[in-house]
This record gives C-alpha cells, structure tokens and sequence, in this order.
C-alpha cells in the first residue's frame, strides 16, 4: 500500500472547509445542541479506512467507526453531548504509529432560533426563479476556470451566467410584486460537462455551485429575503446525482447506487409505487432506473448514503437558514427513507414546511403522498406538502377545452371534488406552470383574457400558489422545442448592467399583465380569507363557475365567465352564502355590485368580489 510511512497532515480551515483537496469530510462542520446528539462523520482520503483513528475532545464520544468496502472511505458516529463547548474536536488517524491524517473538525454553537425556523404556508405565493437565467449580477463569475462548463448564452442549454447576487439586487422587485417566498432551482454545485444549468445534477451536495456564488452569498439571499418579508424554500435532490460527484468517481461501496449491466432508465412511472396491481418488475424499473445517463440513481437503503443525504438537508437549513425545502422527484426514491428523513427534519425544525414533487397524473396518486392521506393505507410519508400536478392540468384544460358536461370550467369543479382524498388540501402547492412545463401562456395560445382568468383562480382558489418567473410579463416557451425555451433570461434584470430595467424590455400587454397581478398578489397577500377560509364551489353552468371563500364573518366570491359575451347571473343559486352580504367589492378595480337579484358580468372576465 503507497501509504505506508507516508506522513500527511491535513488541517482543516476556520471555515471547516479542507483546503488541501486530498481529504475530505462530511459535513463540513457541524454544531453543539442538536435535536440529534449524534453526527456521521464521513472522511474520503487515499487509504484512510487502513487506519487507526483516534479522537479526542471533551464531551464528544466516538460511538461507532466503520470502515466501509472502499479502503478510501471512513465513517464515523460521534456523539456530541449537550454540554460539549463550540470548537475543534482532534481527528487523528494513524497507521503503524504515525500520523497519516489529523483533522480538526469544527463544531459550532447551534444557529440562535433556528428551531423555530417558521415554514411556508397557505398565507404565501411562491416564486420560482431559475438562478442561471433570472439575473447576472457578477459578470466575472459567468465562467470558473476549474468548472468543466464555460457560460454560452447564445445556447439554449448552455449556462447563461445568472448568480445568486443578481437576484439579491433585484429582492425588492419580487417583494414588491406581492409574492411571499422565493424558491430557487438547486444552488448546489453541478460540475457537469454539459446540460447542469439547471442544477438538477449535484456534484457536490455541501457547495453552492460558484458559477452562482457561494454559500455565504446563498446564506446572504436568505437573510436579505428575510429583511424584505420574503421566505425562502430550498431545493433538494435525494434521488440521483451528477456523475462527476466524486463518489461515482470512487465509490464508497458497491451498491451506493442502482447498477445495470447496461444503462437503464426509470419507467418514470411513480403510480406503481401505490397501484395495487403493479408488478414488481415495473416498481423496481421506476425506483431504480435512472433519470438521464449523466445522473446515477441513488440507492437510499444504503445505511451510510442516507444517513448523508439527511444531514447535508439539516446542515444546509442550520447553516442558511431558509424556511422550507422542495425535494425533487419525491416518490422516485424509496419511500421508507423519505418518510425517515421528514421525521428527522421535523424533530430538528418542528415547524417547518416541506414540499415533495410528486409528478402524478390523479388525485388520489397525488395524495398518497400527503401526511395522513386517507389513500396511503399503512404508509405515512409525514410530508406537510405536495404539488398539485392535477390541478395545473385543469387549469390548462379549463381555458382551453369547449366547456361540456366534463370538460372546461367543469376541469376544476371536477379536480376539487376530489379533495376528499387529501389529508389538507389548502396545503397543497398549486401552479399554472413550472420549470418543467409549457409556460402558461403559451399553452393557452397566448390569449390575455384566458390568462387573467387562470391568474385569478389561481391566487384565489385553496392551496398555496406558486408562480414561475416571468410569467408576470407574459413569458412564453413551448416545452416540447427544448427545456431551454421554457427557461429563457428573465428580460432586463441585470443581463446588461441594466439592474431593474426590465419594464423597458417588455410591450404594453406584459406591463398590464404585471399591474394585474401585482394587485391580485399585494391583495391576497393580507386576505384572511385566502389564507384560512374554507371554499365552496358551484357546478359551473352556461361558462361561469362560481365559488367562495369563506370564514365565520367574511366572504370572497369568484366569478368566472368564459364567455365571449357579457352574462347576467342570476344570484339566487348562491344564497347559502350570500344571505348575510348586501354588496360585493371587486378587488382590482374597487367597484361596488349590489346583490339583489343578479349581476352583470363583462365577456371573458374574472370578477373577485369581497363580500361587505
Ligand atoms: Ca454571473
């Protein structure tokens, strides 16, 4: 073995980060008076599993060390006690008496109220920012010499030079456009060769990629973000990773991850994880096979693999403190685990919020997923929150499709009857598009009217909307030309050291479009109603759907009419909820309408009406 007599001593930075790249430890650093006393230390280093290894420092008690199938792997459980002081614990490994590495490893004092870190919630809208394509605000990052992938605007794939501190420069503009939290694609490094802009292809689970920034740029969004009342939500990824993680590299063992003789994709079809009559075969197929050949599955039944995956989440929420996590491609890893991982975020963060993305195409595949799903049987996934994949469906189809016994506004009625098989349902994530998806406007062939009828069941209906960047200036793309077309540079921003001129680069209709959702956001913003009021629909007739929000003394009424022609509905359908109101104030323009009898409603209009 090369290592014999070789005498290497690596310390580890104030930071925690090593700076001699030929060891390393996960997690960077980790902090005193954890839910959790114990930490897992894992350590890559040529030959490191050969050693002995001491550690010494008062209150940490090194509980287990293992040493895994790979000689360069050591793993190591310390129990941090409650009384042990902030500082660095000495980690020495020898072989045959000498020093072959010594690591001081640093632990914090933990993050001051981040217990109670507060969650997002059915009070917030959510805005989902692209970070390479939202806003440059640091030309000289564009390109990283030791990253494979130089910037290449021109293509549509290529990475585009967006960065964590353009979008710090712009918080005021998302703030001001009434929305309440800001979620962000990954921020984690993605050192691919090609096609990562996206940051779906983690390379390293404990570093912001610095084509964005750094961690404390990340941490720096968070904070800022905080100041403005905005919160954030994390982006996660459990169920793959990019191939040039330094694991597939080396791996720590032979079933890190899923292998095949020969490249095998997931079926992507995550029902067969609740259908009572799936194979197994096609179970195995889409918990196992991969997304894309440049992302090796995960297997998460590897003891050591999940025990990291769990802390680099908790790390990454003590250290920047955002108030939620969206985990990508929920039910595509194994089930048991996450349901574990939930339980062990909750008990470092009570009340924090989670959303799982759970692309599936029915109701009640959807709420298998949910904590307490009356449809998961003997499976509890503890996940606060899913996505509501049904409900974007509908909202497509209801301003595209001919309005019919099923189809059209009927779309909704339909999707929010089955709510019966959500544990909670207003905590459902609801959307019109996303990262992955046409953009809204495309997909209703860019028809104004249709959109600010969408806008508006969105914002008004239960659950806890989210908003793609752009769309309040009417972005287009089509999905099925390039992922890279539904993820165009966010116009203006700071691209062209243009900091906040993005009303110049757009027309008359994109800045009506962003007036109308600036009020319809600013309003729900402070809508009690919105946030905690229960709903109550009516079987669309004619082309208008009706239905309210309501609590013990307040009410808001939707209207909408798809028609192309101005109708006159007559209100005694409703009396059940109107009987206590006398007139309806419309939010956007503040008219009044009296509730005698009937109301005029304008041709292809939303009408939100607080009930007085
Ligand atoms: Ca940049």
């Amino acid at each position: 073995m090369k290592i014999a007599g070789l005498l290497l001593l690596v310390l580890l930075s104030m930071t925690g980060v090593a700076q001699d790249r030929s060891l390393r430890v996960d997690p960077p650093f980790w902090w005193v008076g954890m839910e959790n006393p114990v930490v897992q230390l894992m350590f890559h280093a040529e030959g490191i599993g050969t050693a002995e290894v001491l550690v010494n420092y008062p209150g940490v008690k090194l509980l287990r060390k293992i040493r895994i199938e790979n000689p360069n792997y050591y793993v190591l459980d310390l129990e941090v006690s409650k009384d042990a002081r902030p500082g660095k614990v000495q980690i020495v490994f020898e072989y045959q008496r000498e020093i072959l590495y010594a690591v001081e490893y640093e632990l914090r004092a933990r993050v001051s109220g981040s217990r109670e870190r507060k969650g997002f919630g059915k009070e917030d809208v959510i805005y989902l920012i692209m970070p390479d394509r939202f806003s440059n605000g640091d030309l000289s990052n564009d390109t990283v010499a030791d990253m494979f992938e130089a910037a290449n605007p021109a293509n549509p794939n290529g990475r585009h030079g967006g960065d964590i501190k353009g979008i710090i420069e712009i918080t005021d503009y998302i703030s001001d456009l009434g929305v309440t939290a800001i979620w962000l694609n990954p921020v984690q490094e993605n050192n691919m060769q090609a096609y990562s802009y996206h940051g779906y292809a983690i390379t390293d689970f404990y570093r912001v990629d610095p084509r964005l920034g750094s961690n404390e740029d990340y941490r720096a969004l968070v904070d800022d973000c905080h100041e403005k009342g905005l919160k954030v939500i994390m982006d996660m990824v459990f169920n793959h990773c990019g191939g040039n993680h330094f694991w597939i590299k080396d791996l720590p063992m032979e079933n890190w991850v899923h292998q095949f003789p020969e490249f095998t994709k997931s079926n992507f079809r995550a029902e067969t994880a609740m259908d009572p009559y799936a194979s197994d075969f096609d179970r195995e197929r889409m918990l196992t096979g991969w997304f894309d050949t440049p992302m090796p599955d995960l297997n998460q039944h590897n003891e050591f693999l999940a025990e990291y995956l769990i802390q680099s989440s908790i790390w990454w929420v003590e250290y920047a403190g955002p108030d939620g996590i969206r985990m990508d491609t929920y039910p595509y890893s194994y089930k048991d685990f996450m349901a574990k991982w939930m339980d062990r975020i909750l008990k470092e963060y009570p009340r924090f919020n989670i959303v799982g993305e759970t692309w599936l195409q029915k109701e009640s595949h959807t709420a298998y997923w949910q904590n307490q799903s009356p449809v998961s049987g003997t499976y509890d996934s503890h996940l606060p929150s899913v996505t509501d994949f049904p409900m974007q469906y509908a909202l497509k189809d209801a301003f595209t499709d001919k309005e019919g016994w099923i189809t059209g506004l009927n779309r909704l009625y339909y999707v929010l009857s089955q709510d019966l098989a959500y544990a909670d349902p207003f905590m459902n994530v609801i959307f019109a598009d996303n990262h992955d998806l046409s953009r809204f406007y495309t997909s209703i062939g860019e028809d104004y009217h249709k959109f600010k009828m969408a806008m508006a069941v969105l914002l008004t209906t239960r659950g806890i909307p989210m908003i793609y960047y752009g769309t309040e200036y009417l972005m287009t793309g089509e999905e099925s030309k390039g992922h890279g077309f539904i993820r165009e540079n966010f116009p203006g921003g700071s691209w062209e050291s243009a900091v906040g001129s993005w009303q110049l680069a757009v027309g008359e209709e994109q800045l009506e479009a962003y007036d109308y959702l600036k009020i319809l956001l600013n309003w729900r913003k402070n809508s009690e109603v919105i946030h905690q009021g229960k709903l109550k629909q009516f079987v669309p007739q004619d082309g208008i759907y009706v239905y309210f929000r309501y609590t013990d003394n307040d009410a808001v009424m939707v209207i909408i009419n798809k028609n192309k022609e101005e109708k006159t509905l007559d209100l005694k359908r409703f009396n059940e909820v109107l009987k206590e109101f006398k007139k309806g104030i419309d939010i956007t323009t503040k008219e009044q309408f009296f509730l005698e009898s009937n109301i005029n409603i304008k041709p292809e209009t939303a009408l939100i009406l607080e009930l007085k």
